[in-house]
């Protein structure tokens, strides 16, 4: 018999094998030690290791699992797409200029905000608020020169905010949704002697495409119907304020996974733009809304996750679609604004989660000595498991699992019949996976193709569970919500060839807790190819491109809350390549009762008069209670999640 040799392992074997290519976007890498690294900064080769990072967090005291944010990566996203429409812009010869404007929905947190901010200030970035609270958090945000555009349900307490901010000198322009919304922009206006400046959201008939094509088409909740804009144009026309309307306005949803739906919503919008300039509202901007995409990787089949075009070819379409337009309607070409936020934020953040452990379907492996007694299945069950070991001929090996796979059912019945005892099934039990993995492992080997219906049942039953320290509904609630699918990876050991078959399941005590979609190779699977791991090792499983939605739509499932987090600058006279600016704590426990109810006090009390009841009636001694009650104490203040330490 011949021994068969692995096929060779290689650090590009592991790139490839999780797509890093395909949703990495430059960013993300393998090191020659065999870690993920990221090269954050544009046009810059500084590479950091992701492990050092965390090494480092967790040295400064923060604690698994963790977010990483790198700043860099939201600069470098801002300056790309900027770049790319300039380029575009350049190309077709458009008079006119891009702004890109950030709604702040994607990612609220006041860093990010800043972040694109700066590094938006020499493209002139505008950002967009959605709600009241997005409005107060983004006013005193901006300076004078920041375009900022409302979007959402407007009341008249943020309308007048709206006018006040203009009256202030501010760039803030409300998007009309609701043509009640005018009604009251204006009667506000008049009592003010102000003349507002406002833009409208047209309801397009272009549909989107993918999962939010309801936001786009005539059943869309948002938006003013032609008929509205038409009265509209004409009260203003009417009193003379015809140049109040200075921007048009349509969105299509998140995630656009079809790049033809855009062209035809911008050249329908552009159409509008052209009929109005010609009658005389000389409108300034074009604002073709969000929906960029973002490649999670995977195949096109899944329009929540993947994307049939790059940054440079939305750009073009953009912008050759308004330009022939206003070319053949005699125009001239507004300023083009696009409200991109998955695009520039989704990359930057990723979550560490530890693995706690491993629940294999076929461990613990005891092959005993036969227990007395046994019934014939059990030897039936010996048979199949020792011919699957000394053949490698598939008829057999096929044969074995028929025959062990019959067995077990047998046994199955025997039980339930009181036919056989707890050591006997165990036995039988135990043979059955062993038969499993070794028959798999030799039709695996034999790489037939198409792989027989027994071999695909097989990988099935023999996946791992990988228990990871997280919740899916805090921190990707989209996996969950609608079947998004997110890169995920070892963060180390990818020089060795990772040989189980591995699904990655949550803390939450909820069978929908788990990752069962994975970007493999150019296709999903609903299982990944993890390492083995040894109960109380460190090992890291990276969940990337968890920038946009996540955070602030997650929620507190099983009481596990906001995660640690770190922003990570890279910088090259660093030790490692990178600094860390800041490290925010998660909620800790008694923070995430008290939002429901239990008061730290409270819990204190009760905790101490339960101890104290028990010392009294000298069921514990008092030193024991005092500790027992301390410990507990403690905890309050700490994460929501699980420790990665082991007692040894
Ligand atoms: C949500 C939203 C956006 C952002 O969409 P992305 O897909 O993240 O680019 C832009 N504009 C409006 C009106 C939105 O509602």
């Amino acid at each position: 018999m011949t021994t068969q040799q692995p096929p060779a392992w290689s650090l590009d074997d592991a790139q490839t094998m999780y797509a890093m290519d395909v949703w990495g976007d430059g960013f993300f890498s393998i090191n020659d030690k065999g870690n993920v690294c990221v090269k954050p900064i544009e046009g810059m080769d500084i590479s950091v290791d992701i492990n050092d990072v965390i090494a480092e967090a967790l040295a400064e005291g923060s604690t698994l699992p963790l977010i990483l944010r790198f700043q860099d990566i939201i600069s470098s996203r801002v300056k790309r797409l900027n770049r790319k429409f300039r380029e575009a812009i350049e190309g077709a010869g458009y008079e006119g200029v891009y702004r890109s404007i950030f709604p702040i929905k994607v990612n609220q947190l006041q860093e990010v905000v800043a972040e694109v901010i700066e590094a938006g200030r020499e493209f002139d970035i505008g950002v967009e608020c959605g709600s009241k609270a997005e409005l107060m958090a983004a006013l005193p945000m901006i300076g004078s020169d920041t375009l900022m555009l409302c979007n959402g349900v407007k009341d008249h307490v943020m309308l007048t905010m709206m006018l006040n901010a203009q009256q202030l000198g501010q760039q803030v322009i409300p998007i009309i949704e609701k043509y009640s919304e005018f009604e009251q922009l204006m009667i506000l206006a008049d009592q003010r002697e102000l003349k507002p400046r406002l833009g409208v959201r047209v309801k397009l008939n272009t549909r989107g495409a993918g999962r939010w094509y309801e936001s786009g088409g005539a059943r869309s909740k948002f938006g003013l119907t032609v008929p509205e804009l038409v009265r509209l144009v004409k009260i203003l026309e009417k009193r003379g304020q015809g140049d109040c309307l200075e921007l048009l306005h349509f969105h299509l949803g998140s995630q656009i996974s079809d790049i033809q739906v855009l062209r035809s919503a911008v050249k329908e919008i552009t159409q509008i733009y052209a009929d109005l300039v010609l009658r005389g509202v000389s409108v300034k901007f074009l604002d073709v809304g969000g929906g960029l995409g973002v490649n999670y990787g995977g195949d096109y089949d899944n329009p929540e996750s993947s994307i049939n075009y790059g940054l440079r070819e939305y750009a073009n379409v953009v912008v050759y679609a308004v330009k022939e337009i206003c070319d053949e309607r005699g125009v001239p070409v507004p300023t083009l604004l696009s409200e991109s936020g998955r695009a520039l934020t989704a990359h930057h953040s990723m979550l560490v989660v530890p693995v706690l452990g491993v629940h294999r379907p076929d461990s613990p492996p005891m092959h005993d000595e036969t227990p007395p007694d046994s019934p014939s299945v059990v030897s039936r069950m010996e048979t199949a498991y020792e011919e699957a070991r000394s053949t490698d001929v598939t008829g057999i090996l096929l044969e074995c699992y028929h025959d062990a796979r019959e067995a077990r059912e047998e046994a199955d019945q025997l039980m339930r019949l009181g036919y056989m005892t707890l050591d006997q099934l165990a036995h039988t039990d135990s043979l059955y996976w062993s038969t499993c993995r070794e028959v798999l492992q030799k039709l695996a080997a034999a790489q037939l193709t198409p792989p027989p219906t027994e071999q695909l049942e097989l990988e099935e039953q023999l996946t791992d569970l990988y228990l990871c320290d997280f919740s899916v509904f805090h921190s990707i609630i989209d996996h969950w919500a609608i079947q998004q699918v997110f890169p995920v990876m070892p963060l180390h050991r990818l020089q060795e060839r990772p040989d189980r078959r591995a699904q990655v399941v949550d803390l939450t005590c909820d069978s929908d807790g788990k990752i069962d979609q994975y970007v493999h190779g150019h296709s999903n699977t609903s299982w990944l190819p993890l390492h083995s791991h040894k109960h109380g090792d460190a090992y890291h499983i990276g969940i990337f491109l968890v920038g946009a939605y996540q955070e602030i739509l997650g929620d507190a499932h099983n009481l596990l809350g906001r995660v640690d987090e770190v922003h990570v600058y890279a910088k090259e006279d660093e030790t490692g390549n990178f600094w860390i600016e800041e490290t925010l704590k998660g909620i800790c426990i008694k923070d995430m009762l008290s939002q429901v109810q239990y008061f730290p006090n409270d819990l204190d009390r009760r905790m101490s008069e339960l101890i104290r009841k028990q010392i009294n009636a000298g069921v514990i001694k008092a030193a024991e209670g005092t500790r027992i009650l301390n410990n507990y104490t403690k905890r309050l203040d700490e994460s929501t999640y699980c420790t990665t330490e082991v007692v040894r």
